[in-house]
């Protein structure tokens, strides 16, 4: 067993120097013998079998059985036409289902872990599929790791194994350790790092032993149940809905069924007719519509940078009111320039183009910097955090050799930076000494230090020196700098990380600027506008974060920022009843986040909040919407975030909002549209049987018209482009009903409007050949014809409704007929199928359909219009109102 072994006969076996990697040809060839480096989990359904699933209903079911009841009746066609509308619908959904499933499938794939390795002897990023054994495998804190591994360095390195061993609590983790005992328990092994495990803290380096389902996790990988896919609360919402008006619509059919017994009409077409009504009138489809237009939705989002994780977070984003920002990197651009530094000697600029030459204290401060830095930078190109990759980038602008320095100051031990204590240190070997390097925010260094360095010679740390440095700090942070100090301490041997940060010899500070990104200024605003307030969370000092909050039109006095210190100082009361005052909250660390979080929450806000580090999991987690950052996010605040910001920009967030409350909008859309037309096809039915006259349509045409109006245009409603003035309005109430707005008008007053336009064709039908609905002996062609009228006034009305559930105010023609394509190729699609049923001969006796006259194609005509005509004249009405209010 490789951990019973010593790192470097892992590293000989496995044939790979550590310090080059493997080459991109050999990871190749490794690649071929071992697979893809991914657990194998459920197995997906194939198109066959989601084709049998569809069929998997039980209103196929009732369906079913009306195919043998037709087949019993003598009626074949109708027995095929049932039988093609089953396919045809299952056709549908499976398509659907797989559209659906393709486009969530891309959006996990964005955010997939990637693995930081050496191959060539570079650091790269890698598809952690294609990792694999050999391959040096780079860890660092927040990270996911993507393979087994054979730790080769290690530095404060832990890890979190809950997944394999059950204990939350973070393993520690030492590449020296080596075991005899081959059984040694997986929780034990502190020489290995284990794949789907996360580092929680500390740096490492390991050699890749084991890939895909022979790793540890690959070996129970069957035993981890997988979740079901998770619904969104609105589909939960909707499909409910759906099953309490099916019940509705059955308990509906069963009374039409009743009525025609005491009536005393043919049983057997009865229950046809009431089985197809049925079928028509329970909105089966709206959870699969919702599932449709939620995916195109995120695909279409995941184009401008918004990674939605969460399906629930679409709807959520409508709602959201607070925005809580990072500052750096999400405001600002985290492209860092030093410009100041400050020592006790005095305050100097770096001038850049001119040599800078420096001396004595000063030297030893930046070479503090320098030495206390993981970061690296070549020709100009850095990698790393940016706030180091500038105090590199300052170190050679001031003469300072970084290779020599580097190589006469051998790393022994470090202090990774933590965001609660804001400071990093390094532990370094000159010469046979020892000395701590520490950097990090300014307040948290002077109150670790009991010296200064003032030329040349180290001296206690007085009031006064304190007060001289801290005032330097403040003058930097009033001009929108980021400042950061350096300390140093000799020791005489190696230390351990939790004795190197105190007594400290401080040594000064500098300052860097960050400007903020061009376009979020507009996007702040933006969301004002739209009833969004945006608050700048930030470690950063309270006068930088406030400055740039100034600049950027969030906070207007100095009073609207407070520290992590202040929120201390308070009462979790006091903090949730002040909140609302503030608009900077500075130097926090990720427990404050959590407490912002809770205050606002408490206050009734619907909140999103960003982050990025390890710690910043719980605070995403509480938040309504937690967003991560893709490029400079851990793994961690990743995993636990609904939505990741591609490009780690503010203006993205505000994006996402406003495509969020138009997916929320469509899907709306597709739903008033659905059951206003399920309601009309009930109510034509409902009425004409209850007054005692023949059904207007019978089953055949009744799913006809099922399948032209519930597919194409409710999909293609949920394709609507974004409507302008949507970020106007306040969001969303996260408590509102679905149908508030004008939807149960629209869904009720145009059912009921489309059922009557239906039963007046039907009567105009007899009319026009001299007879009435209630008149004993009627032909069959005319009762042929009286049901081809409602037939196509029904289709053609529920077409053109289309076009009116598209805005509650705007009209079509301020919208644009021709803005939403896929909706006017829907209906032009509709009114084909339709012209075909009733103009090819073997169709209209199928659908047993006759073609209407002048007449009658004028009548089809106005009334097709007259629910569009209608609403458009309510809309002046809504938008008059609207611009009184
Ligand atoms: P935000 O929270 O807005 O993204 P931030 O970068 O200001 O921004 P942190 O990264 O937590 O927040 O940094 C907080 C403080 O910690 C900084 O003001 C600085 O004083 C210090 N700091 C930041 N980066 C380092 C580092 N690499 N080493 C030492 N100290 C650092």
């Amino acid at each position: 067993m490789w951990f019973s072994k010593s790192k470097e006969e892992v590293l000989k076996e496995l044939n790979v120097d550590p310090l080059l990697g493997l080459s991109e040809a050999d990871a190749k060839a490794r690649l071929k013998k071992y697979g893809y480096n991914k657990l194998r989990g459920q197995k997906k359904k194939n198109v066959v079998q989601l084709f049998f699933a569809q069929l998997n209903d039980w209103l196929i079911y009732i369906l079913l059985a009306a195919v043998v009841i037709t087949l019993f009746m003598g009626e074949y066609m109708d027995a095929v036409i049932i039988i093609l509308v089953i396919m045809t619908n299952a056709v549908l959904g499976v398509v659907q289902e797989v559209r659906a499933g393709k486009a969530i499938e891309a959006l996990q794939k964005m955010s997939v872990p990637r693995a930081l390795v050496r191959r060539d002897g570079v650091v790269k990023e890698v598809d952690s599929e294609k990792i694999v054994p050999g391959d040096i495998l780079i860890l660092d804190a927040g990270r996911f790791i993507v393979a087994d591994v054979r730790l080769t360095e290690s530095a404060n390195l832990q890890t979190e194994e809950s997944l394999l061993t059950g204990e939350s609590v973070p393993s520690e983790k030492d590449e020296s350790c080596v075991y005899d005992n081959p059984k040694t328990p997986l929780g034990d092994r502190a020489n290995t790092a284990f794949m789907s495990t996360l580092v929680t803290s500390g740096r490492g380096v390991g050699v890749v032993v084991e890939t895909g389902m022979k790793t540890e996790v690959g070996k129970i990988a069957n035993l981890i149940i997988r979740a079901k896919k998770p619904r969104t609360p609105l589909e939960i919402r909707l499909d409910k809905l759906g099953k309490t008006l099916g019940m509705f619509a059955i308990g509906i059919c069963g009374v039409i069924f009743i009525i025609a017994v005491i009536q005393g009409r043919d049983m057997a077409e009865m229950f046809l007719m009431s089985v197809s009504l049925a079928v028509a009138a329970i909105p089966e489809g709206l959870a699969a519509i919702v599932a449709v237009v939620l995916s195109i939705g995120v695909t279409s989002m995941s184009k401008k940078n918004a990674i939605i994780r969460k399906l629930s977070a679409v709807e959520t984003l409508g709602s959201v009111n607070i925005i809580c920002s990072d500052k750096t990197g999400t405001l600002t651009q985290n492209r860092m320039t030093v410009t100041t530094y400050f020592n006790l000697e005095g305050k100097r600029t770096i001038d850049r183009g001119r040599e800078n030459t420096i001396t004595g204290d000063v030297r030893l401060f930046v070479k503090a910097m320098i030495l206390c830095s993981d970061a690296t930078c070549e020709n100009g190109q850095g990698t790393g955090d940016p706030t180091e990759v500038a105090l590199l980038v300052a170190g050679d602008e001031l003469g300072m050799d970084r290779r020599a320095i580097n190589a006469e100051n051998k790393r022994a031990g470090e202090f990774s930076f933590g965001s609660d204590r804001k400071l990093m240190s390094t532990l370094n070997e000159e010469n046979g000494r020892f000395t701590v390097y520490t950097k990090g925010a300014i307040g948290n260094l002077l109150k670790l230090s009991t010296h200064v360095l003032l030329q040349g010679k180290v001296i206690p740390i007085t009031e006064g020196h304190k007060q001289q440095y801290l005032a330097a700090a403040v003058e930097m942070s009033d001009k929108a700098l980021r400042t950061l100090g350096a300390a140093y301490k000799p020791v005489g041997t190696v230390i351990p990380p939790d004795e190197m940060e105190k007594d400290l010899v401080f040594l000064g500070i500098l300052g860097m600027i960050d400007p903020p990104r061009a376009e979020v200024k507009s996007s702040i605003e933006k969301a004002r506008n739209a009833g969004i307030t945006t608050l700048m969370i930030t470690g950063d000092h309270r006068n930088t974060a406030f400055a740039i909050a100034y600049e950027l039109g969030i906070a207007e006095r100095m009073d609207q920022a407070i520290t992590g210190e202040d929120i201390d100082g308070l009462s979790e009361r006091q903090f949730n009843d002040t909140i609302s005052r503030y608009r900077v909250f500075a130097r926090v660390s990720p427990e404050h986040k959590v407490k912002i979080v809770r205050a606002l929450k408490s206050q009734g806000n619907v909140v999103s909040m960003t982050g990025d580090g390890v710690n910043d999991a719980p605070s995403l987690n509480a938040a309504d919407i937690g967003i991560s950052m893709g490029i400079t996010g851990t793994d961690v605040a990743k995993g636990a975030s609904d939505m990741i910001l591609a490009d780690d920009n503010f203006a993205t967030i505000v994006v996402a909002i406003e495509q969020g409350r138009n997916i929320y909008n469509n899907i709306k859309k597709s739903v008033v549209f659905l059951l206003a037309s399920n309601f009309g096809e009930v109510t034509s039915v409902f009425i004409t049987l209850v007054i005692g006259w023949q059904a207007p349509l019978i089953a055949t045409q009744l799913l006809w018209i099922n399948l032209i109006t519930d597919s194409f245009p409710a999909v293609a409603l949920g394709m609507e482009p974004g409507n302008p003035d949507v970020m106007k309005e306040q969001p969303r109430d996260s408590k509102e009903s679905f149908f508030a707005g004008g939807a149960a008008l629209h869904i009720v007053f145009g059912g009921l409007l489309i059922g009557a336009l239906a039963i007046c064709a039907y009567w105009y039908g007899y009319h026009e050949h001299g007879f009435s609905p209630l008149d004993d002996h009627i032909p069959v062609s005319v009762v042929e014809y009286a049901r081809t009228m409602a037939f196509m006034v029904l289709v053609i009305c529920q077409l053109f409704y289309a076009l009116a559930v598209r805005s509650s105010s705007r009209s079509v023609f301020q919208i644009g007929i021709f803005s939403n394509k896929y909706l006017v190729g829907a209906i032009v699609l509709g009114m084909l199928l339709q012209l075909a049923v009733i103009g090819i001969p073997f169709m209209q006796r199928a659908f047993h359909l006759q073609m209407p006259d002048l007449h009658g194609w004028t009548i089809v005509v106005i009334f097709g219009l007259v629910p569009l005509v209608l609403n458009e004249f309510s809309k002046i009405f809504v938008r008059a109102r609207l611009k009184k209010a």
